[in-house]
């Protein structure tokens, strides 16, 4: 798979064309590329990120969370944490952004063909997972069994809950969801079991032979979970996991996302768990 080396260096101007509140602090942009040509030769590998300007406010990573739509438009799930994504957050339909990219190496999945596709997503982690899902069920007969497990702190936090609820009524996918607790029953009729994503693990079926993990959540999430399916027999180069690092250039030259002598913006944001284990700080 190509990525869009010519385009990737300069930002290039946007517009916001549609915000979708996703919970207290989360919002999904859509966004089209101005330059109608650029917007269609626009490349994207399920995992890649880009680098947003927000006008007044400053440049920040983010994954892509699906595939670019027939229409060009690239959607972002957004969390408000700071000053540039509380900015961002101002922003109306018809304002203009930049972006740089897509950037970063993605999930590797041409390498998956015929295997299954576990996705493990915690919290905000579920951004770069949905392009990823979107992915392979657009090529669903290439792969195996796709199980999403995803879990947030609470029903309310639940990111994309109506297409959650899609997903749950599909027969060629298997969807499992947690909460940490229970303050509320969950919307849309979902169905939600109580605990911290590994207990969901060890607590419901899925396959483990020729199966690949995709990771993304919060930092506390790696290490245990990684054990836990490491405890199911997946082997280190099998499970992928989609790192966060603070990022400045996004193209490997400031260093500021270095993990040992690996660049989170080059070499990742997607690594796999063998290449990473001995790198210190790493997970
Ligand atoms: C490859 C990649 C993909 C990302 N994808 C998404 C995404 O899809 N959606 C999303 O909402 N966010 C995503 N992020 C995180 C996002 O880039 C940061 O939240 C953003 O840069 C914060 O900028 P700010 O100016 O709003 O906050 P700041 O004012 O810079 O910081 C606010 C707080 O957030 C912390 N913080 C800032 N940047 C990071 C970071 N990269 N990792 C961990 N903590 C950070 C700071 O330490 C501080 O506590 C991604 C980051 C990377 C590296």
């Amino acid at each position: 798979m190509s990525t869009n080396h010519d385009m990737t260096a300069i930002p290039l101007p946007a517009t916001v064309i549609e915000l979708r509140k996703l919970s207290d602090d989360t919002t999904l942009f859509r966004l089209r590329l101005d330059d109608a040509i650029a917007a269609r030769r626009l490349k994207v590998i399920p995992g890649q990120f880009v680098q947003l300007s927000v006008p007044a406010g400053g440049e920040v990573p983010i994954s892509l969370a699906a595939l670019p739509g027939e229409d060009g438009a690239l959607e972002l799930c957004v969390r408000r944490v700071g000053h540039v994504t509380a900015l961002l957050h101002t922003l109306a339909p018809g304002a203009g952004v930049a972006i740089r990219g897509p950037y970063g190496n993605g999930f590797p999945v041409t390498d998956w063909r015929g295997k299954n596709v576990l996705l493990l997503a915690g919290g905000l982690g579920i951004a770069p997972l949905r392009s990823l899902l979107h992915f392979l069920l657009r090529h669903r007969s290439d792969f195996g069994e796709i199980t999403l497990m995803y879990g947030a702190r609470e029903p309310a936090a639940i990111l994309f809950k109506e297409e959650l609820s899609e997903l749950s009524g599909r027969r060629d996918m298997h969807l499992f969801l947690t909460v940490d607790f229970v303050s509320e029953e969950p919307p849309g009729g979902l169905v939600c079991h109580t605990g911290l994503l590994p207990g969901l693990l060890s607590g419901v079926n899925f396959t483990t032979e020729n199966t690949v993990a995709a990771l993304c959540g919060p930092p506390a999430l790696y290490r245990c979970v990684v054990e836990e399916l490491q405890g199911f027999g997946f082997p280190a180069d099998s499970i992928f996991l989609s790192l966060e690092r603070r990022m400045k250039c996004g193209v490997g030259l400031c260093c500021h996302c270095a993990i040992g002598e690996l660049f989170c913006c080059t070499d990742g944001p997607v690594f796999r768990y063998a290449d990473l284990r001995g790198v210190e700080g790493a997970l």
